[in-house]
Parts: C-alpha cells; sequence; structure tokens
C-alpha cells in the first residue's frame, strides 16, 4: 500500500512509518517538526521507499500533492501533550482543525481512506469507568485550555463522521489512550519519560496532585499494531474504537515503580495542579478504556504490560 502519515517524525508517527515500510509499503511523511523531531525519522532517509516534506499540513499544495500519491492517509500531525496546549492554545486549534479539514478535504478527492488519531481526551472528566466509544462528553468551562483542546479533537472526529455519511469517504477513528515508548519526549507533559528522566539524573520525581489519579498506559507497538488491523478490516469504516492498554496504575505507584527500575535515589515530589499546569485545571481521577469494541473486531489485544514497557523506555533512556 501506499501511505501517507502526517505527523510522521512524531513519536507515534515514527514507530508507525517503520512498521509500513517493514512489511513494504510505500510511505509519505509530512511533519513540520513543531513537535516532531528529524531525528525520529532520520535513520529512514535512504530506504528506497520512504519520502518525506518537512512543511505544515495547513500548506494545501503540500497535503494535495502527497494525498494524490497515496491509498490511505494516517492523520497524526496535530498538537500534543497537556503542557504543550496549555502553552500553545491557538496554534493548537488552529492545527487541530484547520489541519484535518485540509486533510479530509484532499483524501475525499481521491477517496482515500482516512485514519484520524483522535484521543481519549474526547471523554473530558467522565466519572464513569471504564470509557465506551458511545458515551457522554463531560467538559468543563472554556477558560481552561484543556477542554479547547478536547473540544478540537472532537470537532476533527465530526468532520470525519460528516465526510463518511455525505460523501461516502472511508475514515476510521482511533481514540489513543495514554501511549508511551521510545522516542515519547517528557516535553509537553508525558509523565512516563518525565519520570524515567528524573529518576534516572537523581531529581525528584514530580507528583501532580495526589498521586492517587490512574491512568493505564500502551505501547507504541500495541497502538500500530491495532491501527493496522484496522485499516485491514471492512467492517471498521466509519466507525470510532478506542485504543489501548486496560492494565490501570495510580501515577503514584508509578512513580515508585520506576524509581525501583532505575534504583534511584531521588525523591517524590508532590506538586499541586495550578503550579503544574494552569490556574484551575482539571485532571481524570480515573482514565480507563473499554476495548470490547476492538477486541471483537479485530482480536485486538495489548501485549506489551506496564513492567515492559517501562523496562523498555529505560533502557532508551539509559542508551
Ligand atoms: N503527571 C505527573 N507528573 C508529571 C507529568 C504528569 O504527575 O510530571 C500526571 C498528570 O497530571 C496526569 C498523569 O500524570 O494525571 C498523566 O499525564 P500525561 O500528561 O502523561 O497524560 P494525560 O493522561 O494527562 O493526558
Amino acid at each position: 500500500m501506499k501511505a501517507l502519515v502526517t505527523g510522521g517524525a512524531g513519536f507515534i508517527g515514527s514507530h508507525l512509518v517503520e512498521s509500513l515500510l517493514d512489511r513494504g509499503d510505500e510511505v509519505w511523511v509530512i511533519d513540520d517538526l513543531s513537535t516532531g523531531r528529524f531525528e525520529n525519522i532520520a535513520h529512514l532517509e535512504s530506504h528506497p521507499k520512504f519520502h518525506y516534506t518537512i512543511d505544515t499540513i495547513l500548506d494545501e499544495r503540500v497535503v494535495a500533492d502527497a494525498t494524490s500519491k497515496s491509498d490511505v492517509v494516517f492523520h497524526l500531525a496535530a498538537a500534543v501533550g497537556v503542557a504543550y496546549i496549555i502553552d500553545n492554545p491557538l496554534k493548537s486549534l488552529e492545527t487541530n482543525i484547520k489541519g484535518t479539514e485540509i486533510v479530509l478535504q484532499h483524501a475525499n478527492e481521491g477517496k482515500k481512506m482516512v485514519v484520524i488519531f483522535s484521543t481519549s481526551e474526547i471523554y473530558g472528566k467522565a466519572n464513569s469507568q471504564p470509557c465506551k466509544e458511545t458515551d457522554d462528553r463531560i467538559l468543563g468551562t472554556t477558560t481552561i485550555s484543556r477542554w479547547g483542546y478536547s473540544s478540537s479533537k472532537a470537532i476533527d472526529e465530526f468532520l470525519a463522521l460528516a465526510y463518511h455519511r455525505e460523501k461516502k469517504l472511508p475514515v476510521v477513528i482511533v481514540r489513543c489512550f495514554n501511549t508511551c515508548g521510545t522516542r515519547q519526549t517528557g516535553q509537553y507533559g508525558m509523565v512516563i519519560p518525565r519520570f524515567v528522566k528524573q529518576a534516572l539524573l537523581d531529581h525528584p520525581l514530580t507528583v501532580y496532585g495526589d498521586g492517587k489519579q490512574t491512568r493505564c498506559f500502551c505501547d507504541v507497538s500495541d497502538v500500530v499494531r491495532g491501527v493496522l488491523g484496522l485499516v485491514e478490516e471492512p467492517a471498521a469504516n466509519g466507525e470510532v474504537f478506542n485504543l489501548g492498554s486496560d492494565e490501570e496504575t495510580s501515577i503514584e505507584e508509578l512513580a515508585e515503580r520506576i524509581k525501583e527500575l532505575t534504583a534511584s535515589v531521588s525523591s517524590v515530589d508532590y506538586i499541586p495542579y495550578d503550579k503544574a499546569y494552569e490556574q484551575g485545571f482539571e485532571d481524570m481521577r480515573r482514565r480507563v478504556p473499554d476495548l470490547t469494541k476492538i477486541r471483537t473486531t479485530i482480536g485486538y489485544e495489548p501485549q506489551v504490560s506496564l513492567q515492559e514497557l517501562l523496562e523498555r523506555v529505560v533502557a532508551h533512556f539509559k542508551r
């Protein structure tokens, strides 16, 4: 297959690109290196089936050219990371909404399948867990940037579903829960690379809030496998899927596990959310995906345990 991966120099994108090339596909990447890094794809530069353009998806000509050459578009170019979104609210909304509109519009010209990488942030601060694809979204006030991000990704989903219904564009929407693995940077807020780096340097581990909030972390290899499985399943067309792991951990436990794995003498510091992010910041107490739909559709099962994922990330940072 010929694939366009927007955001292909990012953490998830670059792993997806590698998997596509490994199975013999031809790949085009568009990435403006805003949160992605060239070093994530530098090792692929000489691959005969790998092509890239360092540019923004807001440039229609760039998107039109790349979509016309591809059979399927994996749309990952987006603002990502709670810290990044709070620091760059305008750019985040513009990239996520306008960028997705442009990608869908050009993919529609050739009726190329689009895989929209959405997010568990869609669910907002929903209390009932695990989250099911059909659950209500519960969001806070517009003065909190996090909810703007959540809404922008919801608009992306609405747009994709509208193109599917009105224009018969093949689309698949995946709501990724916390994804982690090698190449992820802690720069934009993600907790695992931040804790691992802090632990290896024997700096204090910065637990936000009381640390009792929980998340489920999924290795990027499981996410890539899930996405590739969905693209090949006709029943996935026009559907929304949760994708991630359902192994739950509290952030406090995570800090302790990482300290143990790295034999670190770091302290664990508790930092109020207001200081860590912005005034009035709201966090989810629990976030667990209901994976029933993807399990029954493609037989997906996460294969990398949290322990193994942490071992991989620690080894990566040590290197
Ligand atoms: N977190 C933390 N310390 C950090 C970074 C994040 O305690 O240095 C917390 C964050 O408040 C959240 C959880 O870890 O409760 C996961 O954060 P991340 O940004 O990785 O993903 P989120 O689930 O918030 O999108």
